[in-house]
């Protein structure tokens, strides 16, 4: 039976007892409007965990002043139904009072990696996100976190907070769960009308044109980002926020690629912003 918990104070005793118990807890952050790609990390928490919650929550923080915070999809019975279905002990479902109370004024500040790729474009995004997931683990006080290749910098950017401020949580981060023809599942593909969501393949099919390049060879990033950019130009609802050639531990962009690098790139679809990265292995 799926327990919903609702305070910061109660999801901590809740953690208390499972970890005195001598129990393992897994945790899986989620905005919700769940999909496949949540819920693989979901049934990888459950393998590996006695207990797993996830939370859900909507984080203002992590929202530009223009962006969608108010229109982002909300679909709470459905997610809670989804959840109790594969066998996920806690739903953590805060208010945002019960997360930012009244005179909130700290914040987790990291330099370096936000200052590429989406924090170039999404300016105060990853202030949002390292608070709230650090808020999230002293409430839900996980041995074990999970995460989504699907959002590559987020995940590099926990790990080393992680790291940085010596919380003793694994960071797992897990493969992009993808629709059957391609495309990146995103709670904010149910933004896509009509033509849009056959137009929005454009990354997928981008990212493979450059894997094909670079299996043939091509170790140039400056070509590989022509190719990319050629295949997406081609579609009139397409508009480019950036694509980048970085490497995968610094997130620096790199010219000439040797044993690895990460493809990244934010394209807009309409007014869709979607995101999508492979990695190159030579
Ligand atoms: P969100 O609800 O968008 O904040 O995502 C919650 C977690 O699910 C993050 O760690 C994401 O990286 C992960 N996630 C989202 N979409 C996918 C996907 N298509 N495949 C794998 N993980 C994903």
């Amino acid at each position: 039976m799926l327990k919903v918990i609702r305070t910061v104070a109660e999801m901590q005793r809740y953690a208390d007892a499972v970890r005195s118990g001598g129990r393992t807890l897994g945790f899986v952050p989620t905005m919700g409007a769940l999909h496949e790609g949540h819920l693989s990390l979901v049934q990888r928490a459950c393998r590996e965990n006695n207990v797993v919650v996830v939370s859900l929550f909507v984080n203002p923080l992590q929202f530009g002043p223009k962006e969608d915070f108010k229109a982002y999809p909300r679909s709470f019975k459905r997610d809670r139904q989804l959840l109790e279905d594969r066998g996920v002990d806690v739903l953590f479902f805060p208010s945002r009072a019960a997360m930012y109370s009244k005179g909130f004024c700290t914040y987790v500040l990291q330099e370096g990696l936000t200052a590429t790729l989406c924090g170039r474009s999404r300016p105060t995004h990853f202030q949002g996100v390292t608070t709230v997931v650090a808020k999230l683990f002293h409430a839900v006080k996980p041995h074990r976190s999970y995460f989504g290749q699907k959002d590559a910098q987020q995940a590099m950017v926990i790990k080393r907070m992680v790291k940085d401020l010596n919380m003793d949580i694994r960071v797992a981060v897990l493969p992009i769960v993808r629709e059957a023809d391609g495309l990146a599942m995103s709670s904010r593909n149910a933004y896509l009308k009509g033509k849009e969501r056959q137009d929005a393949l454009c990354l997928v099919n981008s990212l493979r044109k450059a894997e094909g390049l670079f299996k043939r060879g091509e170790r140039s990033s400056r070509k590989i980002l022509a190719a990319i950019r050629q295949v997406i130009r081609r579609v009139p609802s397409a508009r480019i926020d950036y694509v980048s050639v970085v490497d995968p531990q610094t997130l620096q962009p790199v010219s000439i690629i040797g044993k690895k690098a990460l493809v990244a790139l934010a394209v807009f679809v309409g007014k869709v912003r979607l995101i999508d990265n492979t990695i190159l292995r030579g």
